[in-house]
This record gives structure tokens, sequence and C-alpha cells, in this order.
């Protein structure tokens, strides 16, 4: 992606916000570590992982750091896995 404006991010920041997640499988994504994925969509952003603010667990939705592009992890089970919860 080339360098955009201002102006640009932030409104692609907001279509993105407001569409559905994406369904997307962790296990290809490319990934610097579990919690930290490339995003296919914007390849500069990363996927971080979320977690509950209340309970701390993880959340199967995850939204781009960068082009805020929301997804959902089809596999989340794998990612549940890595973190030692199953
Ligand atoms: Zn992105």
């Amino acid at each position: 992606m080339n360098e955009m404006g201002k102006r640009e991010w932030i409104k692609m920041i907001e279509a993105n916000i407001k569409k559905e997640p994406i369904k997307v499988y962790w296990a290809k994504l490319q990934r610097l570590s579990n919690y930290r994925s490339e995003c296919p969509f914007c390849a500069r952003g990363l996927f971080l992982v979320k977690r509950s603010q209340e309970t701390f667990e993880l959340l199967d939705e995850d939204t781009c750091t960068y082009c805020a592009t929301r997804i959902k992890y089809m596999d989340f089970d794998l990612l549940l896995q890595k973190d030692g919860v199953k």
C-alpha cells in the first residue's frame, strides 16, 4: 500500500469498522508470534489478539492495528490450544 493521506486513512478505518468481520484462519495468517499476525488486507498492520476486559479470555474477533479491518477466527480452538486454555 502506498502512503495515503490522513484523511483517506481515516475514511478507510471508518468504512472497515462498519463492515462485518471477515472470516479468516489464524493458522493461515503470516504470524510473527502466536499473538501477532500480519494483516493480509493492508500488509501493514497487525492482529494482536484481543482479550475480554472483564474475564481476560481470548476473543475470537480481532481488529487490524492499521486498517481496522475486523476479522473472526474460524479456527479459534487452535489459538486457545496455543494459549494453553484447552
Ligand atoms: Zn490491516
